[in-house]
């Protein structure tokens, strides 16, 4: 993986109060840090407004973006939009603090690190926006599906229904047998 500076905030050079940063992730960073994803052309924008106070420092992230998925049930590939919002507190400990577990959505780093590198947590949220289900949206109340790929799901879901029908009336059959049994013996 790159090293690179553009996702190091050397937070000791900031005022105190509201700093906003802006980061564009494209394909080569998403592709760099995920392996074996089928999800392809990676856009997105990360707006982070940084609050920083004397111990600890408030991260805000809004993800903008899309990526290419293929559909859960066509398998046709489509844009999915990207669209959500992340907090993170990140606190300061002394330097002779022993090191301290990460607690959800509190980050622990000493003091005498000058500078963090954000690059995991923008790649992390930017996963995080993805929706989990991944099925055209809907075009004009119809699925947005490739046709095709729908009549042949549709027809492939047919035999089964069928199936189940012959089930039933075959138990129907067997109830009515048993019936008229019950009404021979008495
Ligand atoms: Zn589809």
């Amino acid at each position: 993986m790159k090293h690179s500076r553009e996702f190091e905030i050397a937070w000791q050079g900031l005022k105190p109060g509201i700093s906003t940063f802006r980061y564009d992730i494209d394909d080569e960073f998403m592709k760099e840090r995920v392996e074996g994803n089928e999800f392809k052309d990676w856009k997105a924008t990360i707006g982070l407004t940084f609050d920083k106070k004397s111990n600890f420092f408030m991260l805000h992230f809004d993800v903008d973006g899309s990526v290419i998925v293929p559909c859960d049930r066509c398998g046709d590939d489509f844009s999915i939009k990207l669209w959500d919002e992340f907090d993170l507190v990140i606190k300061l400990t002394g330097d002779d603090t022993k090191v301290i577990e990460d607690e959800d959505d509190v980050i622990f780093i000493p003091r005498s690190e000058t500078v963090i590198d954000i690059s995991k947590w923008l790649y992390e949220f930017v996963m995080l926006s993805v929706p989990l289900q991944h099925i055209h949206p809907d075009v004009n109340d119809k699925p947005g599906c490739n046709p095709v790929a729908l009549n042949l799901l549709n027809k492939l879901s047919e035999p089964a229904d069928e199936a189940k029908n012959s089930i039933w009336q075959g138990l129907e059959q067997f109830k009515e047998t048993g019936k008229t049994n019950k009404r021979k013996t008495k």
